[in-house]
């Protein structure tokens, strides 16, 4: 099974492993295969990091990608009517959860990734492509969050953070001038091209060249539990001619079939009200990204990226797909 491992870690809790969903066999991309490497967890004040080995080279900053467990916040489950109680790290303000629990959460993560004493932002995010620049002046706090689904910065001291339970966080440094980004990028991200819209801003912003970015693509929903139906496949490929490579299942039928669900009862005779389920197919959304970030200069040598399943691995991460009720983790990245 992919991402089976986690570097050395040896994860505690099996209570969700015996019930985690085995991923359905899928096809991988060669391309995908030969890029992915398998990521460090360090252990720090009880929590488990996610580090990318090509980031925590760069001495002058911090980051870390959250897991699920180590935290104070209560998730209730029940699974076969019975209910039970676990106890997660979730760092997003969510209805079930208490604020004062989630501000605890969040400054042990930022404490353990080493950004204990930096100003973290977070974006209201809403699956757009806008990037906010976090300067000197504007270093917004709390509640006056601005809307956006992307941070960038060349302030020291500060920690951009992006939260996720699938969707696919993206972390980036420009080696050359020092500056940093955090994305956050689910289907709709990723069709509006936030990743390559960053570099732009960056670009603009700080003179950034994409040859020496460092990009480090985190956890998100792999491509063994992502189905999507026709209307994000015929998106995608009105967007990227290279949208085949990133979808396993009938992509033709998909991208030209009617938007009128009419068309498949009557394609296969069937009387109405007996149609067969919608046909999806499996979106890759890392590989989606990487070709993003690739097609705006990236070198691939340099864009890393996490093969695990937020959805395959409940143990490790929150699936907002598979749990619907569950937590958040975040990404983060700052300059000392
Ligand atoms: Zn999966």
């Amino acid at each position: 099974m992919r991402g089976a491992r986690v570097g050395d870690y040896t994860y505690m809790t099996q209570a969700f492993t015996k019930t985690a969903k085995k991923p359905a066999a899928t096809r991988t991309s060669p391309a995908r295969t030969k890029a992915v490497r398998e990521w460090k967890t360090g252990k720090a004040q009880g929590l488990q990091i996610l580090e990318a080995p090509e980031v925590s080279r760069l001495k002058w900053l911090v980051h870390g990608f959250s897991t699920r467990s180590g935290g104070s916040s209560r998730l209730e489950r029940t699974e076969r009517g019975v209910k039970s109680s676990e106890e997660v790290l979730n760092l997003g303000f969510n209805e079930w959860d208490r604020p004062e629990r989630v501000s605890a959460n969040r400054q042990k993560f930022f404490s353990a990734v080493g950004a204990g004493k930096m100003r973290p932002v977070l974006l209201r995010q809403t699956h757009s492509d806008i990037v906010y620049l976090v300067g000197a002046a504007n270093i917004p706090q709390g509640e006056r969050a601005p809307q956006g689904d992307a941070l960038i910065t060349r302030e020291r001291g500060v920690l951009l953070a992006v939260q996720t339970a699938d969707c696919i966080p993206i972390l980036l440094a420009d080696t050359k001038n020092h500056a940093v980004a955090a994305i956050h990028s689910g289907w709709r991200g990723t069709a509006r091209r936030i990743a390559e819209k960053t570099l732009g801003r960056m670009r603009m912003e700080f003179g950034t060249r994409p040859q020496d970015v460092i990009a480090a693509i985190g956890p998100g929903i792999g491509q063994c539990c992502y189905e999507v139906g026709h209307e994000v496949i015929k998106e995608f490929a009105t967007i990227f001619p290279a949208a085949r490579e990133w979808f396993d299942g009938p992509f033709d039928t998909l991208e030209n079939g009617d938007a009128d669900s009419n068309w498949l009862p009557w394609l296969t005779m069937r009387p109405p009200g007996h149609a067969p389920p919608a046909p999806t197919a499996r979106l890759d959304l890392v590989a989606a990204n990487r070709a993003i970030l690739a097609g705006a200069g990236v070198p691939l040598k340099s864009i890393a990226s996490s093969s695990l399943c937020t959805a395959c691995r409940l143990d490790l991460f929150f699936s907002y797909r598979r749990e619907r009720i569950t937590g958040r983790m975040i990404a983060a990245i700052g300059i000392k």
